[in-house]
């Protein structure tokens, strides 16, 4: 009675976990697991959210890899104001009428109504353009090529979900304008190649390149030009960046005109191209499990968490032991340039560390117990699989870097490989009802006709359901694209669902 506590003793521990599971309720297990692994709060206004750094590291490594490759393109970064007066905002009408039912707008300084209401930008067109028009007068001003990482806010109507749709979110957004049509071309899709990679290269996640229908296409733009990736859970698309070609549209309405190498006038061609922390959403919604998050090493704050195991047995000399290599190993990986952490807070016991690191989805594990002083070896355990190696001291620093590669490509390859299976391609009205039916997106050949995709959508609407859940299972599909790599096309295949002739293969499906 009355003992102390041994030393070492733990203090009590928080249980830490997910209750809901991945397959059982997916949406239930989507709210968890961004709060869970500390990447997100909520905030007492509705559709907004906190990044936590965990989050917004993996932005910082989204930001840091496309910042320097559009430095290389010729892009420089600027910043415009977060407002915009009513008569900028309404110069272009396709594009207020897209948007104006989520514009936030500050009526009010302190007590007193502003003379002059302000929106907030739901995206900057209409911020920079008349600027463009100062700037842009010769054939030697072009090409223009700005950026800017901002905020942007859209009072969105549909379900918030964090990451997925904020009504405040973190993007970058490229407003670039050129002498040519050709040149404007080309810098979309090399713009969409980016997107594709920040997907597949940086997130490990698959997508499918191509072109928006007209119906789906950006407010005021000529087209526009999409990465599309897809949930399994939810048998939705989702549209994960997009690079427009504006076309002459806004340079005519903001007089963006240049004088031609010969001497004659013409309106500006012009891109815009966004990405947001969405991404961030879909890549939690591709790889997270019922542990956690799981996050591929590329953009993971931490590459390796270590973790000693100091057993409450071992001398005071042997921990020393065990700290120092551990020390050692943290410094090794860092000059192999990877991103470590030792995790040797002493309240907490090594299990309780898995689960918090598996939680947060730091992609390698590296154990040292007293077993592994004794051979000179350390554990690595991987988080996308679970799979183990012993590796020796010596080795770690050079194994380390090849399993995280390994990690990558193999956690890209496993969503690859599954989104291939979501997409089914079909001929028939019964057969896209049924891929629909069975989650999946489905490939049809299209006649391309706007009141048939109205019409599509229309026919595929389930009766409305009791709950979220199932209203969102049973909502209408729509184009996600038309995808770039197309599929042959035979001369006389039908639209699946008008039976006119058909012009391509789009991709349909259910989405959020
Ligand atoms: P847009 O300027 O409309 O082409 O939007 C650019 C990109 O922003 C889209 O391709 C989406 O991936 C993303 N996005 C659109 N709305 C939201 C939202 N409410 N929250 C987060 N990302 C969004």
């Amino acid at each position: 009675k009355g003992k102390a506590k041994p030393a070492g003793k733990k203090q009590k521990e928080t249980k830490l976990g997910m209750r809901a599971t991945k397959d059982g309720d997916f949406s239930e297990w989507y709210s968890q697991v961004v709060i869970e692994s500390e990447m997100i709060s909520h905030y007492d206004v509705s559709g907004c959210y906190i990044l936590r750094p965990w989050a917004y590291a993996i932005w910082d490594e989204i930001k840091n890899w496309f910042d320097a490759e559009i430095k290389k393109l010729g892009v420089q970064n600027a910043y415009f104001p977060l407002f915009i007066t009513e008569e900028a905002l309404t110069t272009e009408k396709d594009h207020v009428e897209g948007f104006a039912a989520e514009v936030a707008w500050v009526t009010k300084s302190g007590s007193s109504d502003l003379d002059r209401p302000l929106a907030i930008r739901p995206t900057s067109e209409t911020v920079m353009y008349p600027f463009y028009r100062d700037w842009i007068r010769s054939h030697r001003d072009l090409p223009l090529r700005l950026n800017q990482w901002t905020n942007v806010v859209r009072w969105e109507f549909k379900h918030p979900t964090p990451f997925i749709r904020s009504r405040e979110f973190l993007w970058q957004e490229g407003h670039t304008a050129f002498a040519t049509r050709g040149e404007a071309d080309a810098e979309v899709h090399t713009i969409l190649d980016l997107y594709a990679a920040i997907y597949q290269d940086l997130l490990a996640v698959p997508v499918v390149r191509g072109v928006k229908s007209s119906k789906e296409k950006f407010a005021g733009a000529l087209y526009t030009t999409t990465v599309e990736a897809f949930i399994p859970h939810t048998g939705r698309g989702i549209q994960g960046g997009t690079s427009h070609c504006l076309g002459q549209n806004f340079s005519k309405m903001f007089n963006i005109e240049f004088e031609t190498e010969d001497g004659t006038r013409a309106h500006a061609w012009q891109n815009s191209w966004g990405f947001t922390t969405r991404s961030i959403g879909v890549m939690i919604m591709t790889h997270g499990d019922d542990r956690g998050v799981v996050i591929p090493p590329r953009v993971c704050a931490v590459q390796v968490v270590l973790i000693p195991i100091p057993s409450t047995k071992l001398g005071e000399e042997a921990r020393a032991a065990m700290a120092a290599r551990a020390a050692e190993i943290e410094a090794a990986l860092k000059t192999a340039g990877l991103r470590v952490r030792v995790d040797d807070r002493d309240n907490y016991t090594p299990g309780w560390k898995y689960n918090y690191w598996e939680l947060r989805g730091v992609p390698l594990r590296l154990e040292l117990g007293p077993k592994d002083m004794e051979a000179g070896v350390a554990m690595l355990a991987r988080r996308d699989t679970g799979a183990k190696e012993s590796v020796a001291w010596a080795d770690v620093a050079a194994r380390v870097p090849q399993l995280l590669d390994t990690i990558q490509s193999d956690m890209l390859a496993k969503a690859k490989a599954t989104l291939d299976t979501c997409i089914e391609q079909v001929t028939t009205w019964e057969g896209f009802m049924a891929a629909l039916e069975r989650k999946h997106a489905v490939l049809a050949p299209w006649c391309d006709e706007e009141s048939v995709e109205e019409d599509v959508k229309r026919r595929s609407a389930g009766k409305d359901g009791e709950n979220k859940d199932a209203r969102e299972a049973t909502m209408g599909a729509k184009t996600l694209c038309i995808p770039l790599e197309q599929p042959e096309l035979p001369e006389g295949t039908m639209c699946f669902a008008s039976g006119k002739p058909a012009k391509n293969w789009a991709l349909w499906g259910r989405s959020y």
